[in-house]
């Protein structure tokens, strides 16, 4: 049987944000403290955890690194935001409601989806059985359980990107027994300057990581990998970094999802097909000047706060503003002592500049760290989360200003 539930103050604007990811919480936070005092508007924050994932992080979970405890409902504190544990299993846009649990029901006026991404292990047959991924922290403690007890053999991190090179890096330098090999159809840092990219191939080397680039895999066996020529790579474990996908739930839903199931939206971070559904984060198909926005907590930090900036606009009669944003930087750590920072251009393209060594661990280890103290600042000062790189002429859509 199900239960329906209002989302609280009666005669208000429900807002439902689903999912708590750096997107959601930016949002939610952002939208109850810019309306905490009117009283006309109740924000419902639902997340399937109500410890706060810091996503960035897991790739030092899973060799075993504790995470901080970071309560979701604890920071909701004083906003007014009400928060709702529980796992999303369908949008309804017609009924304008959202089931929780399969046994709940939350109606909404205004509904922001934000439900982030997972590896996608649909990409290639056995991945889904044998592969373990980095999807979420219980991943992340399982993949470091499995590690722990091996003792000695060879661990697969198919995936050259960001993910990949951090991961393979991390097991490779707290796990000096194992055999780390990182699998990839481009070269690591393939999308970094020469300098950044050589600085990466070295630390990689120095920690013992073998590279292979130019390896497409196409299956995952339980104890190897194979690639498209047919060669079978031994493998203890196998993690899976290649690509991402989003929660089915959005095209189930009837929203216009792109070909990864992410929300197509407007400028103003809108559904294109439900203009009441905001999307953010890596749930989101958010076009750019420079095309259509990839998945970062640099990036979707502000769509989080935009989202809400633009219900509130809405709320007071208002037009929504388009949504710009130009990337800066890409940090990537190489174990726990080295790491190199790539600034770009809005468009993510590398810049000449990099920051290598211990700067650089200084620099990614303050950038990881700052998003649960930026929320607590917005709690007081909403503001203060309004700030972000807009990315002049790289990011202008033609018709927009
Ligand atoms: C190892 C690693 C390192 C990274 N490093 C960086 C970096 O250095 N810089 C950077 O900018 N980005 C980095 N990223 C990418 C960044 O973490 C993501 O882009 C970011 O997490 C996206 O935020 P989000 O809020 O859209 O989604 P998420 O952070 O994934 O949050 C989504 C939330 O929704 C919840 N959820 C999902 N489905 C449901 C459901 N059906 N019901 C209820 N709840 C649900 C999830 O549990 C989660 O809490 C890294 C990612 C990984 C994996």
């Amino acid at each position: 049987m199900s239960t329906r539930q209002g989302t609280g103050t009666a005669g208000a604007h429900h807002v439902v944000i689903l999912g708590a990811g750096y997107a959601g919480m930016a949002a939610a936070i952002q939208l109850a403290a810019r309306t905490k005092r009117r009283g006309d508007v109740q924000v419902t924050l639902v997340n399937a955890q109500e410890r706060f994932t810091e996503r960035m992080r897991l790739h030092m979970a899973a060799t075993g690194q504790q995470l901080a405890e970071l309560s979701i409902p604890e920071l909701l504190e004083g906003t007014g935001a009400r928060f709702v544990r529980g796992w999303v299993t369908a949008v309804d846009p017609d009924t304008k409601t959202v089931r929780v649990d399969d046994d709940r029901v939350l109606s909404y006026d205004t509904l922001v989806y934000g439900l982030g991404g997972v590896a996608d292990t649909s990409a290639v047959p056995g991945a889904d059985e044998h592969a373990h991924t980095l999807s979420g922290a219980q991943d992340a403690e399982l993949l470091a359980e499995r590690l722990a007890r091996l003792g000695s053999g060879t661990v697969v991190v198919a995936g050259g990107g960001l993910t990949g090179i951090e991961s393979a890096a991390e097991i490779a330098e707290r796990h000096p027994e194992l055999n780390v090999v990182l699998l990839g159809r481009q070269e690591p840092g393939a999308t970094m300057n020469r300098k950044a990219r050589s600085y990466v191939h070295d630390a990689l080397r120095r920690l013992g990581v073998e590279v292979r680039a130019g390896v497409e895999v196409v299956k995952v066996l339980p104890d190897a990998v194979e690639s498209a020529d047919g060669e079978s790579i031994a493998a203890d474990v196998v993690l899976w970094t290649s690509g991402t996908r989003t929660s089915p739930l959005a095209a189930a839903a009837g929203l216009t999802v792109d070909e990864r199931g992410r929300v197509v939206t407007d400028a103003a971070l809108r559904s294109v097909s439900h203009p009441d559904v905001y999307a953010i984060g890596d749930a989101a198909a958010i076009r750019q000047g420079y095309g259509v926005m990839h998945g970062t907590c640099q990036g979707g930090m502000p769509t989080g706060v935009h989202a809400a900036l633009s219900i509130g606009r809405v709320l007071r009669g208002r037009q929504p503003r388009p949504f710009r944003f130009g990337y800066y930087h890409t940090p990537v750590s190489l174990g726990w002592q080295d790491a190199v920072v790539q600034f770009t251009r809005p468009d993510d393209s590398p810049r000449r500049f990099c920051l290598t060594g211990r700067t650089a661990v200084r620099y990614k280890e303050t950038v990881t760290a700052s998003p649960w103290p930026t929320y607590g600042r917005m709690k007081k000062m909403p503001a203060s989360g309004a700030f972000w790189p807009r990315g002049g002429r790289f990011t202008r859509l033609r018709g927009t200003k």
